[in-house]
Parts: structure tokens; C-alpha cells; sequence
């Protein structure tokens, strides 16, 4: 039963993880600080960390390994908007994806992809709690709990960089596309949650699925339309995003274009997006749980049916 799975989703694991990833121990996660007496940078061992959490629930990961450099920091550009791009003298580092597969019994080769940018602004010292501690931690839990589900498809998970250059979801992208991967769905999960002071003093529940291309209209219905199908209490809205970027724009580019974005408003209005203030103590667990209850549900129910009739069926 569907019902039963998606109360296995667990705010405690949820909010200890989102803690370990941007309070404490790890302040930021990113190339460009390493905490003192640390050898390793803090987007290393928040590689660690979430290594360490798949690997308990069962998987093996894989990691590829690329370099990036930081975004400079220029403040006369507008407040959300102070990452500059660097010199090509600047310094550069290794940044890593993680990827993990949870196997499907009938149809292994059909795969519904997960992503989630973990690394935290690279140009300013930013918790980036919103953006995107918390697609990561809802993807962690997501990888939990499916591996106690029997599946007919395969789950991918995706862990990579943003806010570092260059985007390492564009090399895992075509890294796909040139292996001929069937994809039959792509969730891009980043800054669930996110909304404006007022949505958040008013304490609503908000979760907006975005797409940019027909394919991912369909999909972001299907999906949208899971709260009302398993009553979860939350505030949805399907959104039309018009310029293909983020992770999710990265498959859209090599191909996949069954694909979404799942975010807490649009347009984005979160009021310390980008800045130091994009702390842990603001995020509401409690619509963390509820988004990552949708898109457990939406995986389910991917998995549940033949997605060609599901898709025609919403369009
Ligand atoms: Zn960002």
C-alpha cells in the first residue's frame, strides 16, 4: 500500500541530516573551505556524509570526479545575484557526483532519475539551507525508503554540484545520453520549501513542479496531481519554466526532456536565496516531509503503470 509507504518518510532523519549538512558539523559545502583541522574541504566530507548514508540503506555508490572552480563574489550585482564567473587563472578543484541505483525487478533498463545539487554557494559563506540542503536530505530519505520497496523499475540517484562552474549534472546528463539510457522521468528536487516571509510566517505548505518542455508538462501534472490522489496536505502548483537551466535543464539539453523541477515557490521567493541567511533554523520540516511524500508517491506510481498511457492520459 502506497498509503502505509509514505509514512515511512521520517522527519527526525530529515532534520538530522539537514543539520549534520549545514549547521553542525559542516557550516558550508563547498570546494573552497575546509574546516579547521580538516583535511579534507567541506563539500568532501559532506560527500562522505552522504556516501555514508546511502551506502547504510544498501547501495553501492558510484563517484566521478571533475574539476571546477568557484564562482567569484561581485556585490554590485543584484542581491541574489553575486556569483561572478572566474578567471581562468583562478584556482580549481576536484568536485564529485555521486550516483547510486536502486535495481527495478522487471524493467531494470526503464530508470526514473532523481537529482539533487548538494554543494552550497561557492561565492559567499552560505549554509544554503534551502538551496539545497534540503533536496538532498529528501533525496537521502527517499533512497531509504525505496530500497524497502520492491520496484519494476530502476531508481537513480544523482548528488552533484551548482554552485560551482562548471555544472556537474551536465557531464552525468550526457554521460547518459551517450550510453543510450532509457529515462523514463527526471525529478530535479532543489530548495523545496522555499518561499516567502509571508507563506512562511502564515506556515503554509507549498511545492511547485516546474517544467520547460511538453513532455515534462505532462509529467509535472502526473506528479502535481499525486497530493490530492494520496491526500497529502500541501499547496500544489505546476508552473511553466521558460529557460531550460538548472539540473534539470542539464538533461533537458542532452535529451531527456521527461523532465521536472520540484521547488517551494515560483517565481522563487525565498528572501535570503543566495545569501548568508539561508540558514536551517528557517526550513519547515514538516513541508519537507510532505514534498518528499510527493514524490515518493509520484515514483510509485510511475512505477505502478506503463508511463506511455500515463503521460497521454495527462495531456
Ligand atoms: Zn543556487
Amino acid at each position: 500500500m502506497i498509503k502505509d509507504i509514505l509514512q515511512r518518510v521520517s522527519a527526525d532523519r530529515i532534520r538530522h541530516d539537514l543539520f549534520y549538512l549545514c549547521r553542525d558539523p559542516l557550516p558550508f559545502r563547498k570546494v573552497n573551505y575546509t574546516r579547521p583541522g580538516q583535511s579534507m574541504n567541506s563539500l568532501a566530507e559532506a560527500d562522505a556524509f552522504i556516501r555514508g548514508q546511502i551506502e547504510a540503506a544498501g547501495y553501492a555508490v558510484t563517484t566521478t570526479t571533475y574539476r571546477v572552480q568557484p564562482f567569484r563574489c561581485d556585490r554590485t550585482k543584484p542581491l541574489h545575484h553575486w556569483y561572478s564567473t572566474p578567471a581562468p587563472s583562478d584556482p580549481s578543484f576536484d568536485a564529485t557526483n555521486l550516483e547510486a541505483t536502486r535495481r527495478g525487478c522487471e524493467r531494470p533498463e526503464e530508470i526514473i532519475q532523481l537529482i539533487a545539487h548538494k554543494d552550497s554557494m561557492s561565492w559567499i559563506d552560505s549554509p544554503g539551507a534551502h538551496d539545497n540542503a534540503v533536496g538532498t536530505v529528501a533525496n537521502l530519505e527517499l533512497a531509504r525508503v525505496l530500497a524497502t520497496c520492491d520496484l519494476r523499475r530502476s531508481v537513480r540517484l544523482l548528488f552533484c554540484n551548482e554552485e560551482h562552474t562548471p555544472w556537474t549534472s551536465r557531464f552525468a546528463a550526457e554521460a547518459a545520453a551517450a550510453r543510450g539510457d532509457h529515462i523514463v522521468a527526471v525529478l530535479n528536487v532543489d530548495s523545496l520549501d522555499g518561499k516567502s516571509e509571508e507563506d512562511m510566517a502564515a506556515g503554509k505548505m507549498t511545492h511547485v513542479v516546474g517544467y520547460s518542455t511538453d513532455e515534462g508538462r505532462a509529467l509535472a501534472e502526473f506528479v502535481a496531481a499525486g497530493a490530492a490522489r494520496h491526500k497529502i496536505g500541501l499547496d500544489v502548483r505546476v508552473i511553466f519554466k521558460q529557460h531550460v537551466n538548472d539540473d534539470d535543464g542539464m538533461f533537458i539539453n542532452a535529451g531527456f526532456r521527461t523532465t521536472v523541477m520540484n521547488l517551494g515557490s515560483w517565481p522563487y521567493a525565498d528572501s535570503e536565496y543566495h545569501l548568508p541567511g539561508d540558514v536551517p533554523e528557517r526550513v519547515n520540516i514538516a513541508n519537507v516531509v510532505r514534498s518528499t511524500q510527493l514524490l515518493l508517491a509520484a515514483i510509485l506510481d510511475i512505477d505502478a503503470n506503463d508511463t506511455d498511457n500515463l503521460w497521454k492520459r495527462m495531456s
